[in-house]
């Protein structure tokens, strides 16, 4: 009895080693196409950070993610909002009821440039939405920055605009404030990144802040 148990603990090992080894050129096959495929794979562009946050302020985000009915400027974008933490050390987006604009933290906050870019379009919306309510209908404030390589990054919602069409910016500079308007329904920033037909994920630059100084 014990020797069979013995043998049958040796087949059953020998086996499954002999299931790894066979599984082994299917996976590395397998990591060689999600490399050649650029759909399989998201793009990612490391940009400076979007939103001048004050002290014990932190920038919080939500994710668009992919979905192929989304424009350009939608796909795999982020909007960037300014929260704080209260007592308890949760954090929130607004304080009081979070009624009015002024009542959130990212209100009029500085929006930097992502990169080192041209503006290639602004807009600046003609109204301003009540929290919770979206205005579909009004084109949001906006700002197109294009790289040298044709990479270009869209910020909405923004308000108070401080570029203009074909002005050079540098990674970090002033170019708009934190707004509340078009499709949206509290202040935060969208941020679309692409080159081409490619959507680019995108990634924060955290140790930008440090170089800054
Ligand atoms: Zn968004």
């Amino acid at each position: 009895m014990h020797s069979v148990k013995i043998n049958l603990a040796r087949l059953v090992g020998l086996s499954s080693f002999i299931f790894v080894i066979s599984l082994i050129p299917n996976l590395a096959e397998a990591q060689r196409g999600l490399q050649l495929e650029d759909d399989t794979l998201s793009k990612t562009v490391l940009i400076h950070p979007v939103i001048q946050i004050g002290e014990n302020q932190y920038i919080t985000t939500r994710e668009h993610t992919y979905r192929s009915q989304l424009q350009k400027g939608d796909q795999q974008a982020r909007d960037f909002l300014v929260a704080a933490t209260n007592k308890q050390g949760i954090l929130h987006i607004y304080k009081n009821d979070g009624k009015f604009n002024e009542d959130y933290f990212g209100w009029k906050k500085n929006v930097m440039a992502p990169f080192d870019a041209e503006v290639k379009r602004v807009n600046e919306a003609d109204s301003t939405n009540k929290p919770g309510k979206m205005n579909s209908d009004v084109q949001p404030g906006l700002v197109f920055l294009e790289k040298d390589n044709g990479l270009t990054v869209v910020y909405a919602h923004v308000r108070d605009i401080k570029v203009e069409k074909g002005d050079r910016v540098k990674a970090g500079d002033i170019v708009a404030k934190v707004g509340n308007n078009g499709n949206s329904i509290a202040p935060h920033v969208h941020v679309g990144a692409w080159k081409g037909a490619t959507p680019y994920q995108i990634q924060i630059d955290l140790y930008a802040k440090h170089r800054d100084k």
